[in-house]
């Protein structure tokens, strides 16, 4: 036994799956998330429901753990230093802070010198209008977006007159890049330079929400072996621990940029679990837990889609998978438009 007690913020599918790795490995997983229909009530051995600004609350959560670390990157930064006086929490929360805002991530990323598309502050309509190349391009929210909530694409400075902008949140403008393909790598960091990196995984999305992943990604040696440098630099630079998903776009002249990156396990990573020895969650836990960093085998090559919305129900009502296929089911009450509810992994 480990007689680990590790606390996890946020309990949606990433936590279920942290918590399920954690069981492996012995270590005890005690959930808080402000939901109280979190799935991943039904994967971790407590779970503790609360406002993220609910101070008793997290009282009752900090003490019942040894250490903390947390499934989504949008915490309150301020409740995360808080915790981090009394339990360490990992990733450490000025990593969450940097990253949590679109343009402090991208600004730290360019610094590396290490290429993003063009982007720009706005904070009210005259902003766009006053740039110069920046369209067709992106508006997204500086913070809080995911699954692409809170973007509008904007064609030309006439869009601006249709979209109705909420301009009480701050914005970045992004380029639009002319994609040829998206790709992500995961990395695990240990300690300074250890660490264990996942090839590249070539991703899909629709509607701005990940569809499909799979590896080996379609690119050339040079993408191959330039995104993972990138995202080794990225993780040794923030002196990260723990599991990390660097996005990438590719664009039609092959060149390589960073979207975005995730300080925490990521949907692209789905498929880690049934292709390779060490799952992106297992390594993870090993890394925040101080456990034994193994080395990563690669036992198959993979696809994984997600189930979004009610694409799930066929798989609920027993529909067959094949031996080289697994269904995930996320267990969430409420079957909704746009809403991750599940994934197949298939071995290929
Ligand atoms: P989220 O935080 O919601 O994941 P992203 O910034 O990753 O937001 O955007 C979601 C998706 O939207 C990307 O994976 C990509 O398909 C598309 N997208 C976002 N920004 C750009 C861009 N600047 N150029 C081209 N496509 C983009
Ligand atoms: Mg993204």
């Amino acid at each position: 036994m480990s007689g680990i007690n590790l606390g996890i913020i946020g309990g949606g599918q990433l936590g279920s799956m942290l918590s399920e790795a954690a069981k492996k490995l012995n270590i005890k997983t005690i959930i808080y998330c402000d939901d109280i229909d979190a799935p991943a009530q039904n994967f971790c051995e407590q779970f503790i429901y609360g406002d993220y600004n609910d101070k008793n609350k997290i009282q009752e959560f900090v003490n019942k753990v040894d250490l903390i670390t947390y499934e989504f990157e949008n915490i309150p930064f301020e409740t995360l230093c808080e915790i981090n006086k009394i339990k360490k929490v990992i990733p450490k929360p000025s990593i969450n802070k940097l990253i949590q805002h679109r343009l402090t991530e991208k600004d730290f990323i360019n610094k590396l010198n290490i290429r993003t598309t063009k982007y720009a502050s706005v904070e009210r309509k005259t902003d766009i209008e006053a740039l110069g190349d920046f369209l067709p391009g992106i508006l997204k929210t500086t913070t809080l977006g995911y699954d692409g909530k809170g973007q509008y694409r904007i064609k030309s400075k006439q869009d601006l007159n249709s979209l109705n902008i909420d301009f009480s949140k701050g914005y970045i403008l992004e380029k639009l890049v002319k994609l040829k393909k998206e790709i992500s790598v995961i990395i695990t960091r240990f300690s300074n330079n250890s660490y264990e990196i996942y090839e590249p995984i070539e991703n899909i999305h629709e509607d701005q929400i990940l569809k499909y992943s799979k590896i080996p990604a379609e690119i050339n040696k040079r993408l191959f072996d330039e995104s993972k440098e990138w995202s080794i630099r990225i993780a040794e630079e923030l002196k990260y621990i723990g599991t990390l998903c660097v996005e990438f776009f590719i664009d039609r002249n092959e060149n390589l940029y960073v979207n975005e990156i995730a300080p925490r396990v990521h949907n692209s990573g789905h498929l880690t679990i049934n292709a390779f020895n060490i799952s992106q969650f297992e390594n993870h836990i090993r890394a925040v837990c101080s456990l034994e960093k193994v080395p990563l085998k690669k036992i198959s090559n993979a696809k994984m889609i997600n189930l979004i919305g009610n694409q799930i129900i066929p798989y609920r009502k027993n529909l067959k998978v094949d031996d080289n296929q697994f269904f995930f089911d996320y267990q969430k009450k409420e079957v909704k438009t746009k809403r991750k509810m599940g994934h197949l992994t298939t071995l290929i």
